[in-house]
């Protein structure tokens, strides 16, 4: 059971407290989930002790009979949720398989063009502080001050001024559709690849109700962790048969040894969860969800980056009520909300400290949340943040409040109960 205790009593103990946490707490984290007890389970298993380097069929260790039947039923299952024509399913990580594109298209000293970290991209789509950065001339879109959307306009003009070898579209905080054709429309006129990493929206997209990157990219990233809900890790996909053999030599052995195959069968496991009907019920949820929790923070005071959302994630301004993002994250955990501080576009304020927090909808939608009670847990939100801009240090009492309500909306809906 999903209490089965190991024997090594510190591992243990710090196990059945995080599954506490887990239980107690209201998720909001927008790249978290609450994955099924098969996805766990196949996580756990036997395929933890197995080297299979290489691809079904072609494998530098013996025994690989079953690793192969995994591996290919991930595939598979892959191809069919996306309609994509190649996959590769080893990548350990979304940054993984970000840095397996980057090595299999382009050399050190290449332009790239993403979104800035700031206006909502992701670290490994250009920061300074990672590989993407340090390796790469980068040069950066943002979204506009007044829409906080990305101007397709501009998006042109700055790749037709840089001619980068290789444009990123996909975000970590762009609560909004992204424009995938006018993107490629964009990388065709100054021969760049187009490359969508689609981490945060891959579950909305796969039940057919975020824009499909997969026509217009010459290669999509993704986590598995997020929307579409299976293990932590990543996966790269193409149409392009050619680039497909890069990526599958970029992957191993260009930047991983073996793969993880135990979460590749938690990954083939979840893949299948996603291809049955009930998930594009999840996802319809999870964007009403997202919706319903954004409509109460707007009518209560509070900024919302772009006025709403088209997914999962709201990205709130806390300007309004004096707060900045770090308070509001640790008195919202304090009174049980677990959320992230995050920049808003043109933050004032430095990234530790941000005007911002960002919600997601996926981990409460599993649970079995719906809009009245986004709509509760929008008011218990205000609540905190508005005690907050009163006292810099919360109020305890408030806090203990919005706990004890926080604690019984858990009790109504178990996580592995
Ligand atoms: N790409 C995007 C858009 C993300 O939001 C993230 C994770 O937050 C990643 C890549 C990196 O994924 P991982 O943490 O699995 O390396």
């Amino acid at each position: 059971s999903i209490t089965d205790r190991i024997s090594d009593s510190a591992v243990a103990d710090a196990i059945a407290q995080e599954l506490t946490r887990q239980q107690r707490q209201i998720e909001l984290i927008a790249s978290e989930n609450i994955v099924s007890r098969d996805v766990l389970r196949a996580q756990g298993s036997v395929f933890t002790n197995k080297y299979a380097e290489g691809y079904p069929g072609r494998r530098y260790y013996g025994g690989c009979e079953h690793a192969d039947t995994v591996e290919e039923i991930a595939r598979e299952r892959l191809k069919q949720l996306f309609n994509a024509a190649h996959v590769n399913v080893q990548p350990h990580s979304g940054a993984q398989a970000n840095q397996a594109v980057f090595l299999a298209l382009l050399s050190p000293g290449d332009k790239i063009m993403g979104l800035s970290l700031a206006h909502g991209g992701h670290l490994t789509h250009g920061s300074p502080v990672t590989m993407s950065g340090k390796w790469f001339d980068v040069v950066s879109y943002e979204v506009e001050q007044d829409s906080h959307l990305i101007d397709m306009e501009k998006v042109r003009d700055k790749a037709l001024a840089e001619r980068p070898k290789l444009i990123v579209a996909g975000a970590s905080a762009y609560p909004r559709e992204i424009d995938f054709a006018a993107f490629r429309a964009i990388a065709d006129e100054v021969g760049a690849y187009l490359m969508v990493d689609m981490a945060h929206y891959a579950g909305l997209i796969a039940a057919g109700l975020y824009p499909d990157p997969l026509p217009h990219a010459h290669v999509v990233t993704s986590t598995t962790h997020k929307t579409l809900r299976g293990p932590r890790g990543g996966v790269i996909l193409t149409n392009d048969e050619a680039l497909a053999k890069k990526f599958n030599s970029a992957v191993f052995p260009g930047n991983q040894g073996g793969p993880l195959m135990h979460v590749i069968a938690a990954k083939a496991v979840a893949f299948g969860e996603a291809l049955c009907p009930e998930f594009k019920d999840y996802a319809g949820r999870v964007i009403a969800n997202a919706r319903a929790l954004s409509e109460t923070l707007k009518a209560g005071g509070l900024g919302i980056v772009s006025g709403g959302t088209d997914c999962h994630m709201v990205l709130v301004d806390l300007r309004p009520m004096g707060v900045t993002g770090k308070a509001a994250e640790i008195a919202l955990e304090r009174a049980g909300l677990t959320c992230n501080k995050n920049a808003i576009p043109f933050d004032p304020e430095k990234p530790f400290v941000t005007s911002g927090i960002r919600l997601g909808s996926s981990a409460g939608t599993t649970r079995g949340f719906g809009e009245d009670e986004f709509r509760r847990i929008g008011a218990l939100v205000l609540k905190v943040v508005t005690a907050l801009s009163k006292a810099p240090e919360g109020d305890p009492e408030v806090e203990a409040e919005v706990r004890a309500e926080v604690e019984a909306l858990c009790d109504a809906f178990p996580v592995y109960g």
